[in-house]
């Protein structure tokens, strides 16, 4: 085993126990206080004065500490987001309550997401629903996310490298789909595998323009409508799909 493995493996155990599990528990609370503040503020603007309380239950349950790069531990529960390598960020905590919320998910829903990341996201998603696919576009990225979720268990949720513009045509379609990189346009691949009654929400701008949450739904009769939810700002959608 080499040291680069078994130092953060030895950090984990360490840190696992008392009275380190104690205070990042403690963290998580205070965190949960500042996105349900957080969500009072700007409910004028994404009509969620409170999200649900299973979404709220599956952020407290989700260690965000495990998740991060090593020197990033202390600041995990800071409601900011953080750089997780290769030019990547995992998303404020805030905006993955609001997304997860805005797709109003159930204990029986298969969902999509396009950009692992750390897979926190995925995992909170995993808290749930029945069954959830993630999508990544960087290997290592992916791979590092695969074997975290893996160490942490969760059978319901499956990964893969690829190009998410795409889909992931064979696992849909889709209850709802979370897209959580910044694209110049709902890529139609994504609407084609979303369920009749499905809602998708995704970061929709440029560098140069302003990037808004949208959320995009499929009605009944497959017809489909979106509204503009907030301004936020998330790394770009890249591969093949782009401009
Ligand atoms: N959901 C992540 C945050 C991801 S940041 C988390 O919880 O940590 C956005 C991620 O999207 C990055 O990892 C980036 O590499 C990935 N990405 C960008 N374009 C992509 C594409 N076309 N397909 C799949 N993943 C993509």
């Amino acid at each position: 085993m080499s040291r680069h493995f078994l130092l953060p493996a030895l950090l984990c155990l360490v840190m696992a126990q008392s009275p380190f599990a104690d205070e990042f528990s403690r963290q998580r609370e205070q965190l949960m206080t500042a996105i349900a503040d957080l969500a009072t503020e700007t409910a004028a603007e994404t009509g969620r004065p409170a999200f649900s309380a299973a979404v709220m239950a599956a952020l407290t349950q989700v260690p965000r500490h495990r998740f991060v790069p090593l020197d990033q531990v202390p600041y995990a529960y800071e409601n900011r987001p953080l750089a997780i390598g290769h030019g990547q960020t995992i998303s404020q905590p805030y905006i993955v309550a609001l997304m997860t919320d805005l797709i109003d998910p159930r204990p029986d829903q298969t969902v999509l997401e396009i950009g692992t990341g750390s897979g926190y996201q995925a995992a909170v998603l995993a808290e749930l629903v029945a069954q959830v696919y993630s999508i990544e576009i960087i290997a290592p990225l992916a791979e590092e996310a695969a074997a975290r979720l893996k160490a942490l268990g969760y059978p319901n949720l499956q990964t893969r490298v690829g190009d998410g513009y795409y889909g992931w045509e064979e696992a849909g379609p889709f209850d709802a789909i979370l897209v959580t990189a910044a694209a110049s346009h709902v890529p139609p691949p994504l609407i084609r595998q979303l369920k009749p009654g499905g809602r998708l929400v995704i970061p929709v701008g440029t560098h140069f323009m302003a990037q808004y949450l949208l959320l995009v739904e499929k009605t009944a009769d497959g017809q489909v409508s979106s509204r503009q939810i907030l301004p936020v700002s998330f790394v770009p959608l890249t591969g093949g799909g782009k401009d």
